[in-house]
């Protein structure tokens, strides 16, 4: 029987996990342990680093790992492309599950960033009220252009308060809905959106309140993500699984 790995933290991880527990396949889901209450999985779960590329090639070993399927976020770039290597040293086969890149439409006003440092410095300038829709990660970072209000919304309440001298905080896991976030940018004044070109359906409803009330959109693009076989929906992971992947497609 084969034994399926998925590196998740998304949604689209979770829909695998979903489809694979339903076919009767043999799966793990792994959580890098960002988040403190994951949502509930149909299939095991394990939680923290592998430590580097070596550790997740020595657990594909010892595991009896058969396929990997990359489930993380498209900016989740470290661990990509350690499992690029860890695969390949492994000898495990291997796809990666992610979702398309957004793409501005005619009526959304977008400029970009290359990355997060280059979207703190387009920050450099008079004060704005900005949806800062990057999770709990980098929030902090943004303390540098203290003169902004900042809307923050996470998944759980952090340990330690924001040190955004204005912001404020939301929590809420979503998903969310466009009626729901226009009235958020609405409540809060918001006059720019800062987020990362997750793509997806999930997190797509505060571009779209975006283009509704004409607010221009901070994206920061993609990071460089190594060269590897990708489907975009769990279905085609399926039909890999039974059709490709033992050939090394
Ligand atoms: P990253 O920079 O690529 O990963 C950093 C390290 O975290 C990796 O080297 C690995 O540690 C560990 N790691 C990451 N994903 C893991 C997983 N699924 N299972 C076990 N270990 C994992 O990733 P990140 O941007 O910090 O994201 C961490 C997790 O959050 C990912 O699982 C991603 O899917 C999820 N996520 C990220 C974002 C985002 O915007 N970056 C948004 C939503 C969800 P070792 O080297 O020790 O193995």
């Amino acid at each position: 029987m084969r034994n399926i790995l998925i590196l998740g933290g998304t949604t689209e991880a979770s829909a695998l996990a979903r489809l694979l527990a339903e076919c009767g396949e043999r799966a793990t889901l792994s959580y890098a342990g960002r988040v403190d209450n994951p949502r509930p999985q149909p299939v095991p779960v394990r939680v923290g680093g592998f430590g580097g590329a070596e550790g997740l090639a020595a657990y594909l070993q010892s595991e009896g790992v058969t396929h990997l399927v990359d489930a993380t976020h498209p900016f989740a770039a470290t661990m990509s492309g350690n499992a690029v290597i860890a695969a390949r040293q492994a000898g495990v086969a291997h796809i990666a599950l992610t979702r398309p890149a957004w793409r501005a439409e005619q009526d959304d006003r977008w400029t970009h960033a290359p990355d997060m440092a280059g979207a703190i410095a387009a920050l450099d300038g008079p004060a704005r009220r900005i949806m800062l829709a990057l999770g709990r990660m980098h929030a902090d970072a943004f303390a540098v252009q203290p003169q902004h209000f900042y809307l923050l919304r996470f998944v759980d309440a952090p340990a330690v308060p924001p040190v955004l001298p204005q912001h404020h905080l939301v929590i809420d896991r979503g998903p969310f809905g466009v009626e729901g976030d226009r009235r958020l940018m609405q409540e809060h004044r918001i006059d720019l959106i800062l987020c990362k070109n997750a793509g997806g359906a999930g997190a797509q409803a505060k571009l779209i309140a975006a283009r509704q009330l004409d607010l221009p959109v901070l994206m920061i693009d993609r990071p460089a993500l190594p060269d590897r076989l990708e489907a975009h929906d769990p279905q085609d992971v399926l039909r890999w699984l039974d059709h490709d992947a033992d050939r090394g497609v």
